[in-house]
């Protein structure tokens, strides 16, 4: 008997991979369409087959999230997508799990950051960088 919960990460296209058991289970084959409903106070998606829903499974079973949902939820590229099936209802309802923190390239600092030329760094040594004699 398979897990009813795996974990993904959310990858650069803002893409979660449904595995072929969990999509077996829920009978989910490829180019199923699926629906989709927010909680926006517990962050969480249900996922759901729909014929008129917007959200498709691609050949390699993967489900691209809209940005206005996880906007909704507060969910970004890099954090951990945890991922319940229930199989009387026959959805997958997720939930976000470890949150990706940008950590800065000079310091590894698991802070806020700035982008300077595509590198993330933090406040102490941006200003560090600032005062330095060039
Ligand atoms: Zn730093």
């Amino acid at each position: 008997m398979k897990a009813n919960h795996f974990s993904e990460r959310l990858d650069e296209m803002r893409r979660i991979l449904i595995d072929v058991d969990t999509r077996r289970i829920l009978n989910w084959g490829y180019n199923v369409k699926l629906c989709y409903f927010v909680n926006t106070l517990a962050k969480t998606v249900v996922l759901l087959k729909s014929t008129t829903g917007t959200l498709e499974i691609d050949s390699y079973g993967r489900v691209t999230l809209p940005l206005e949902m996880l906007e909704q939820v507060s969910w970004g590229v890099g954090d951990i997508v945890n991922a319940s099936l229930n199989v009387n209802a026959n959805t997958l309802k997720l939930s976000i799990g470890e949150k990706n923190i940008p950590k800065c390239v000079l310091c590894e600092r698991p802070e806020k950051v700035i982008t300077i030329n595509g590198k993330d760094v933090c406040k102490h040594c941006a200003a560090d960088i600032s005062r330095a004699k060039v």
